[in-house]
């Protein structure tokens, strides 16, 4: 389910549908609250330039692999 989400996010940024994490407002953020949970859901990367964090690389402005150990938490 994750990943059937994941790759229509990333289709939709490529198609310039969705702005990047990084882009986003305050009024982007209230509009997309559903798709911010998801996209932020057990993220794999983080964006060294601003600190968001998604589960598609694609969402970010400069990603970068979240380490494995961060991840075994819960
Ligand atoms: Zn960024």
């Amino acid at each position: 389910m994750l990943l059937r989400f994941s790759i229509n996010w990333e289709l939709m940024v490529v198609m310039g549908k969705v702005k990047t994490l990084c882009k986003w407002g305050s009024k982007d953020i209230l509009k997309h609250l559903e798709t911010l949970g998801e996209w932020t859901d057990e993220p794999r990367y983080a964006c060294k330039k601003c600190a968001r964090v998604c589960n598609s690389k694609k969402g970010l402005c400069k990603p970068v692999a979240l380490p494995v150990k961060a991840m075994s938490f819960h």
